[in-house]
Order: structure tokens, then C-alpha cells, then sequence
């Protein structure tokens, strides 16, 4: 068995491209792609028509499932770091990292190996 993927997408089928159809000569039907892997929504379609075609018709069945927002959420002070750099292009001159803090404005310097931790934050929880 192959472990190819199917798009999700409800209406991956009814797009009649060529690399839909298939079976043999008396038999061809368009068919929902397959493939080894897909770019769009975490790997489970194979473009962004069928991932809008999915949400079109189970998206608000989703969010009610996992909860639908009913207020809005709140980014505060303390979780508003956000990593950002000024590129240089001298080159004997460092890009320079730093945190920014979307609310207050503040900086505080970074080094490049925090930078690219993607664990490494100054926000909170
Ligand atoms: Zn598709």
C-alpha cells in the first residue's frame, strides 16, 4: 500500500482538471487528488480552493466544536514581546536583534542564538 494522502477538500473532485481523471478508458471519473504530501492547511489539502471549500461547509461546525469565541482576547503588556532585527548591510557590522514590546514600545537587546530560539520569549505563561 501506498501511504498517499487525500485532499479534504469536499469539492476536490468537481475541479476537472487532467490529474484528476482517471481509470481506464470506458470508466474515467475526476477523483480527489492524492498525494505524498500538500502545502495547504497543515498538509491536508492539495490548494486553497479545497481549504476554503472544507471551511465553507464544516468551519463553523469546527469552531463551535472547539469553542467559539464569545469576547475578545486581550494581549497585555507582559506577553506583547515580539523578536525583531535591523538587518546591516555592512559587513563588519551585525544585524542588531532585539525584543519589542508591541504595547510599551521598549526594547531589550537579543542575541542572535536567542533570536532564532523559537522557545526563547520574555512573555508570560
Ligand atoms: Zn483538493
Amino acid at each position: 500500500m501506498s501511504d498517499l494522502k487525500l485532499c479534504q477538500g469536499t469539492s476536490c473532485h468537481t475541479y476537472n482538471t487532467k490529474d484528476r481523471l482517471k481509470g481506464s478508458k470506458d470508466n474515467k471519473t475526476f477523483q480527489t487528488r492524492r498525494r505524498s504530501s500538500f502545502y495547504y492547511g497543515n498538509g491536508n489539502f492539495c490548494s486553497l480552493n479545497c481549504q476554503n471549500d472544507w471551511f465553507n461547509d464544516f468551519g463553523n461546525k469546527a469552531i463551535d466544536h472547539f469553542g467559539r469565541l464569545t469576547e475578545p482576547k486581550h494581549l497585555t503588556e507582559e506577553n506583547a514581546w515580539y523578536k525583531q532585527y535591523d538587518w546591516r548591510a555592512n559587513a563588519d557590522e551585525s544585524h542588531r536583534h532585539y525584543f519589542v514590546n508591541a504595547i510599551t514600545k521598549e526594547q531589550r537587546p537579543l542575541t542572535e542564538e536567542q533570536y532564532e530560539d523559537r522557545n526563547y520569549t520574555l512573555n508570560i505563561s
